[in-house]
């Protein structure tokens, strides 16, 4: 199974809480105004990798999390969901996952929610210019929620929203 990405950062630490390997993916329709990546908007673009090439330089980092990006993974949920799963069964590390989409549409998308149990945290919703706040951590604009799926929620983080059980 295969991902078309654009990019992998290593050791980032601006997608998400500490040291992250983060997994940029090609692809978005959510075509949001004022969009900080619209390169990112092709599905054709950038190459594509196997799930066990990303799993290999996930693990070979063994003090860094994992971040899902883009594009949007969720027009690839098929092989980021296989991703996500091998992530979890095979490692301890945490994911957090950005989407243009609301946890509600995915909730109400069988197909789509396949990927919300191996997720830690859901950062969800377009991205909207007319409300942009260059103050808030990890979003755009206030519309935009960092919902943890499972376990602890970290409340110290701001926009954090309450724990959202899994449907
Ligand atoms: S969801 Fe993200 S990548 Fe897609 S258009 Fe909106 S801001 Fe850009």
């Amino acid at each position: 199974m295969t991902i078309r990405i654009l990019n992998i950062l290593e050791q980032t630490m601006a997608d998400g809480p500490g040291f992250r390997t983060a997994i940029y993916c090609a692809g978005c329709a959510h075509h949001c105004k004022g969009c900080h990546n619209p390169q990112s908007w092709d599905f054709a673009g950038g190459h594509e990798v196997t799930v066990d090439e990303l799993l290999e330089i996930i693990k070979a980092d063994s003090m860094s999390d994992v971040t899902f990006s883009g594009g949007d993974p969720f027009y690839q949920v098929d092989a980021f969901t296989e991703l996500a799963r091998r992530i979890k069964t095979e490692t301890d590390k945490t994911i957090w996952c950005w989407t243009g989409f609301t946890i509600e549409e995915i909730q109400a998308d069988p197909h789509l929610a396949q990927m919300l149990p191996w997720l830690d945290v859901l950062v969800d919703g377009p991205f909207i210019l007319e409300q942009r706040d260059t103050t808030l951590l990890f979003r755009g604009s206030p519309n935009q929620r960092i919902i943890y799926l499972k376990g602890k929620q970290d409340d110290t983080i701001p926009g954090t929203v309450p724990l959202v059980p899994l449907k």
